[in-house]
């Protein structure tokens, strides 16, 4: 307040009433929109004065760049998540510009429900980590911003740009054109050009709810048009998880490649192999356990790419047999997409066994007919199997454990007589080697009648299990003693340090 407001006051000769309300205004004044230079600087100078290091905070300029209002479509409040308009908001009052950005504005476009809620924003991790007790800076290279609801994490982003301005290229990428850096903070028309598709660089704007676009985003969502934001084939080559990414938006989206970007997929498939098989894991698990397990596959097999992430399954599925192997392929992933569908847990571990179990069965005939016998034979096509493809796509050691589990537990359901039937019934993993008992069923690799006496054990009181387990209750075909030597020897030889990790 100054000498012209109490002028004001007192020229006016106003009422106690009308003064309280005057200096009531005059309080609400922080808003943002009403005084967004004023309050904006006070804040950041606040916020720099303890860090002299932090660099200049950039304002929002909207070079070249369209704005949708409100009024021009259909993104709404009451869509965005509480504790992400929190953030969205604290921001705002703080003085900095702050938007949603990628995945969520697409979806909430589309009127779907988004994963998660992204966040970008001008202020600097360390400004954002004093605005939020419940705040995490999380990575070393380029730290981000998490803050934490109980189990909801926003991410909270500082914009970003590429890096040409002060590395060099030779610096910043491989040989190939792979990205290597890319932490430099910049301002969000830095930010947008490093976004891979068009409709993933669209920024709703908190402090007047617009959308800002600067690629055309607006226009290939109305299309439904998957398009990369530049030159397909350099985009594709800094970073060729985002031709899995196009794939997956694709399904996920019912949208359509763009011809540019579907003749560079093809061209650039390849370049998948040098991406670190960690990324890859994560990646495999977001295409293949979000629900469009098989359309995924599918088009990952038309593109070239999934023999790029399952070579040795790939193998199999080309020398496909009466369809038996890509049955047991599609059954599982179709399986997932149920479950998913259902809201029930899916587990990576279950699908790696399903998708790699015709390359071990059929590795290990091939070191049966040079002579191998029957326990080693299995041990190491286990092993050599997950080797490889944990070199690809790397699985956790837990999980390359539960595999063989699952694999091992097959010859299980063959013994039923006695008293083993009700020991395996009761082993922790029995359900999920039971569903994939039911998977070879369906593939056609178990008999049926196999299944249904399970499936009957498991409905049946103990009386009526003791009699089913009786030896003149057994199907002729049974012949527990054979693959009896080959269980117990594999789980004695089974080295509990692997060799595939
Ligand atoms: P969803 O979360 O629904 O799987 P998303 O698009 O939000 O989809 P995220 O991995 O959460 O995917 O990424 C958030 C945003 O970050 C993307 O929308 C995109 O703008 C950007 N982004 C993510 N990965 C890349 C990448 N590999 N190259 C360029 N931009 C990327
Ligand atoms: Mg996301």
């Amino acid at each position: 307040m100054n000498c012209n407001h109490i002028n004001h006051i007192v020229n006016k000769k106003l009422s106690v009433n009308a003064i309280l309300t005057f200096l009531k205004n005059f309080v609400d004044t922080d808003e943002p929109e009403r005084v967004p230079i004023r309050s904006a600087k006070i804040a950041r100078e606040k916020l720099t004065r303890k860090d002299p290091v932090i660099p200049r905070v950039v304002t929002e300029t909207y070079n070249g760049a369209a704005v949708v209002s409100r009024d021009q479509h259909t993104v709404s409040r009451k869509q965005i998540s509480e504790n992400a308009l929190k953030v969205l908001y604290k921001l705002k009052k703080e003085g900095f510009d702050a938007y949603l950005v990628g995945g969520c504005v697409r979806d909430l476009l589309l009127g779907r429900e988004p994963k998660d809620f992204d966040v970008v924003t001008n202020a600097l991790p360390e400004q954002i980590a004093r605005l939020f007790s419940n705040c995490r800076i999380i990575g070393k290279r380029f730290r981000l911003a998490h803050v934490i609801y109980g189990r909801d994490i926003i991410e909270v982003a500082t914009f970003r740009k590429s890096g040409g301005e002060t590395a060099s290229d030779a610096a910043r990428l491989t040989k190939e054109g792979r990205i290597l850096q890319d932490n430099l903070y910049g301002g969000i028309d830095d930010d947008v050009w490093r976004r891979d598709f068009t409709i993933n660089a669209l920024y709703y704007n908190i402090r007047d709810f617009s959308i800002v676009d600067y690629v055309g985003g607006i226009a290939d969502h109305k299309a439904s048009l998957i398009r990369l934001i530049g030159n397909a084939s350099e985009r594709f080559k800094e970073d060729p998880v985002r031709m899995l990414r196009a794939v997956r938006f694709a399904v996920k989206l019912g949208f359509k490649l763009h011809d540019d970007c579907e003749r560079e997929i093809a061209l650039n498939a390849h370049l998948l192999s040098g991406i670190p098989a960690a990324r890859l894991h994560d990646e495999v698990a977001k295409l293949f356990l979000t629900g469009y397990g098989v359309q995924t596959f599918e088009m990952l097999r038309h593109y070239g790419l999934f023999e790029v992430l399952f070579p040795a399954v790939e193998k199999i599925l080309a020398h496909e047999e009466a369809h038996f192997p890509k049955m047991m392929v599609i059954n599982a992933l179709q399986n997932s997409d149920n479950r998913v569908a259902e809201n029930k847990p899916v587990t990576t571990y279950f699908l790696f066994a399903a998708l790699l179990y015709e390359p071990m069965l059929q590795l290990a005939k091939q070191k049966m007919s040079h002579g191998l016998d029957e326990t080693t034979a299995y041990f190491q096509a286990a092993s050599e199997i997950l080797t490889q493809q944990v070199r690809r796509t790397m699985i956790p050691r837990h999980l390359t454990l539960a595999i063989r589990e699952v694999w091992n537990q097959q010859a299980k359901f063959e013994f039923r007589v006695g008293a083993k039937p009700s020991k395996f019934l009761a082993h922790p993993r029995f359900r999920a080697a039971y569903d994939f008992l039911m998977l070879r069923v369906q593939a056609g690799s178990a008999p049926t009648e196999l299944a249904e006496w399970w499936t009957k054990y498991q409905s049946v009181n103990d009386s009526e299990r003791r009699k089913m387990t009786q030896p003149q209750a057994q199907p002729k075909s049974d012949k527990p003693k054979k693959k009896r030597t080959y269980r117990k020897k594999a789980k004695k030889s089974e080295n509990p340090s692997g060799s595939e990790q």
